[in-house]
């Protein structure tokens, strides 16, 4: 058949109830022969799909995201452009498939410009910590993400409920469990949902050492340790006062390993017990704690014991040792990384083996689990009461550390008390 036509609107697309075949309809492109149905794939359900090219033996391609059109995605306004928010938040949305940044709230205005322009959003849409009540007349902010100072969530969140709009927090949630309860009854009483930003519930290597633990493949689990260790530099920032930190190295990094026990077994602790310790004469541990060393017990047995600390070498390692195998993931709490090494007997030898995931990006992982909950009306896997039970839990940390003796805690039937339905797959 001659041609007039450039060769791809040649192509039609043939729809079949929710099925269409997109399908070469005449004639080669590039005079070339035309691609099969493998090559072209279909739109199923509202999204692309392939058919395996590989071999059976070989893993599959991921499918092709499905992100909804920009205009459906949850808007969100970020509070606080600070180092998260800058490197790992506001990048993180470009791999959003639910959700989108549509306002910024800064006390930097400079900054909140350029950083506004970058990434497309109004300058109409930068908000001061003044004037971000205003927030409530912008249709297009539906979520508030806080990036702020811990000491600072509490009025944040308060501020965003006041507002109408559904709140994602940093972690800690704030800086007591006062405070962490007011936010909960604010959003309760606002009917907005709140949202602890715990991201390894939402990483898929967490996420799969937390599937293999409770799946009982490798037996009963018998201890959990974590490890969460940086060096601070200069004294001159928010983590060293306690007003603004809540505390020293347990609420902001010693927390990963307390929320990824508790994640794990699916259990509160029944007993705690807590060490810690800041260097003689270093100014910047005047308020706050540099290391922090906790034990947890937990009802069927299993013994977390997790090491955190401002003043070691970076480490972020998580262990499992069960009855008939362990997991280690290196780089647990790490922004990327993650490494996972699974031990167990195979007939008379260990086998040791390296499990690869894809690769997915937490944060928005994390934040597209919000706006689906917005979207859907679902509660979040970790809503205020996840940050609630932690602060509970630090709290029994700091009295066992004070009184140098284990704290015993009331015993939580239910599992999963604290937490919403699992996440769907990213
Ligand atoms: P930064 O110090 O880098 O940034 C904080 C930002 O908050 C500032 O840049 C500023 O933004 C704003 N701010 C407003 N008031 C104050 C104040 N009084 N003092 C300092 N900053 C102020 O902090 P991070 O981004 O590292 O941490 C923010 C939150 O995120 C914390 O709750 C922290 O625990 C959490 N976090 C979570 C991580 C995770 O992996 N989930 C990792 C790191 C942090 P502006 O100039 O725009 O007003």
């Amino acid at each position: 058949m001659s041609s007039t036509l450039p060769p791809f609107s040649r192509r039609s697309l043939i729809k079949t109830g929710s099925v269409g075949l997109l399908t070469a309809a005449a004639g080669p492109a590039f005079g070339a022969p035309g691609p099969s149905p493998l090559d072209v794939g279909r739109v199923e359900g509202g999204r692309v799909t392939f058919d395996n090219w590989r071999g059976a033996a070989d893993r599959p391609s991921s499918p092709p995201p499905a992100p909804l059109p920009p205009g459906q995605r949850v808007g969100f306004a970020i509070v606080g452009l600070g180092r998260l928010s800058l490197e790992q938040v506001l990048p993180a949305f470009a791999e959003c498939r639910q959700a989108r940044p549509v306002a910024l709230v800064s006390g930097s205005p400079e900054k909140a410009r350029l950083v506004a322009a970058q990434h497309g959003i109004k300058p109409s849409s930068v908000y001061d910590y003044g004037s971000w009540d205003r927030i409530a007349e912008d249709p297009e902010i539906q979520a508030v993400y806080v990036v702020l100072p811990n000491g600072l969530h509490r009025d944040a969140v308060l501020r965003a409920a006041g507002a109408g709009k559904h709140v994602l927090c940093e972690k800690p949630m704030a800086n007591s469990s006062a405070e962490a309860r007011e936010m909960i009854a604010a959003c309760e009483a606002a009917r907005v949902k709140l949202m602890i930003a715990y991201r390894c519930q939402y990483e898929p290597y967490n996420r799969e050492t937390i599937r293999r633990v409770r799946s009982g493949e490798l037996g009963s689990a018998r201890f959990i340790e974590a490890t969460n260790t940086q060096v601070m530099g200069p004294a001159d920032q928010w983590r060293f006062k306690r007003a603004l930190a809540g505390g020293g190295a347990l609420p902001d990094i010693g927390l990963y390993g307390l929320n990824t026990a508790r994640a794990i077994t699916g259990e509160e602790p029944v007993e705690v017990f807590a060490r810690i310790f800041s260097p003689d004469g270093d100014a910047r541990y005047r308020e706050v704690e540099e290391s922090v060393s906790f034990m947890l017990r937990f009802p069927s047995g299993v013994i977390a014991t997790c090491s955190s600390s401002y003043g070691a070498h970076e480490s972020k390692d998580l262990r499992v040792r069960l009855e008939r195998g362990w997991i280690d993931l290196e780089n647990a709490f790490a922004y990327e990384g993650q490494q996972m090494r699974l031990g167990r007997r195979d007939g008379k030898a260990e086998n040791i083996g390296m499990l690869r995931l894809e690769q997915q990006n937490q944060f928005a992982l994390e934040i597209d689990h919000m706006a689906a909950c917005v979207r859907e009306n679902r509660i979040p896997r970790t809503p205020g009461q996840e940050g609630l039970q932690d602060h509970l839990l630090m709290e029994a940390l700091y009295e066992s550390a004070r009184g140098g003796t284990p704290v015993t805690l009331d015993r939580v039937a239910e599992r999963d008390a604290t937490r919403g339905p699992e996440p769907e797959q990213g």
